[in-house]
């Protein structure tokens, strides 16, 4: 490790005084690199479907003028494409304001089984389209935890819509909310929420990796399913400032767990 000392002359309350500024360059080095490939990450996301866009305008220009079945085929697809940076925008603001707050605590009081079966529902037809059987346990029970409660519908509308997409193929999805008396990981009680499907499952290596920026094992299948690869990075952050944890479990052919564990007190978490 590459080490960077500085020693500045600062005004000082107390007289004249330095401070010592220590930084690890390889630290500041990776942040810079980090920075830049996510400009690199979002450039090249967003061109994407602008590069298509720019594609079918001059089609429909030239060669598709006067071919009224392609013109509303290249419609349908540039109306999905601008969709695709629509999503992109919002969700890159959505992370950008979660960054933002992760240092405040949140001050509200969240239904939490309320807000799941909120979620449950509104998605109901979607998981209906899919063939997928929602199962739940512990949502009848009334309960309120400290919390933000847009931001946490945000992380558990994120977890049961990727359950809907990657997992579908398995059927049934199972949403489960349960008290744990002590939870080592917060050293304290704790209500953990999971989001579990028996899809296909994601193979090891990837597991340490899905919660980066950009991140998707596989971004075809991602992109098709409109996937931004920002959901569970935006999960991240959200339950980090909850002072909370975030656990993926996954076996390839088997399916996929993903738990929330939020500390029953904030202010003991
Ligand atoms: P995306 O917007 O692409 O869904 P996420 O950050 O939500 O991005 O997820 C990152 C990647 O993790 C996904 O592209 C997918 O490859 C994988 N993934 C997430 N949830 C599941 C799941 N339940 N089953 C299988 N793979 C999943």
């Amino acid at each position: 490790i590459l080490a960077e000392v500085t020693v500045a002359p600062l005004p000082s309350l107390f007289g004249r005084g330095a401070t010592i500024a220590v930084q690890d360059r390889s630290v500041a080095e990776e942040a810079e690199q980090m920075r830049r490939d996510f400009v690199a990450n979002v450039s090249h996301e967003l061109k994407t479907p602008l590069t298509a866009m720019t594609g079918f305008i001059e089609t429909l220009r030239g060669p598709a003028r006067d071919d009224a079945r392609a013109r509303d085929r290249f419609l349908d697809i540039m109306e999905r494409e601008a969709g695709r940076m629509n999503r992109l925008i919002s969700e890159l603001l959505s992370l950008s304001r979660v960054q933002a707050e992760e240092r405040s605590r949140p001050s509200g009081l969240v239904d939490l089984p309320g807000l799941l079966r909120g979620i449950l529902a509104m998605l109901a037809p979607r998981a209906e389209a899919a063939g997928v059987e929602v199962v739940t346990e512990g949502l009848d029970r009334a309960l309120r935890v400290p919390g933000d409660g847009d931001q946490l519908t945000q992380v558990f509308q994120n977890l049961i819509e990727n359950a809907l997409k990657y997992g579908a193929a398995g059927g049934v999805m199972r949403v489960t909310l349960a008290r744990i008396a002590h939870e080592p990981l917060l050293r304290g009680p704790a209500w953990a929420v999971t989001v579990e499907d028996r899809g296909d499952g994601i193979e090891e290596q990837h597991l340490p990796r899905l919660t980066e920026r950009f991140y998707r094992v596989d971004t075809h299948r991602a992109r098709a399913q409109g996937g931004t690869g920002l959901g569970l990075a935006i999960v991240k952050h959200i339950v980090n400032r909850h002072r909370g944890r975030l656990r993926i479990e996954s076996r390839v052919g088997e399916g996929s767990r993903f738990t929330v564990i939020l500390p029953e007190g904030l202010a003991r978490g």
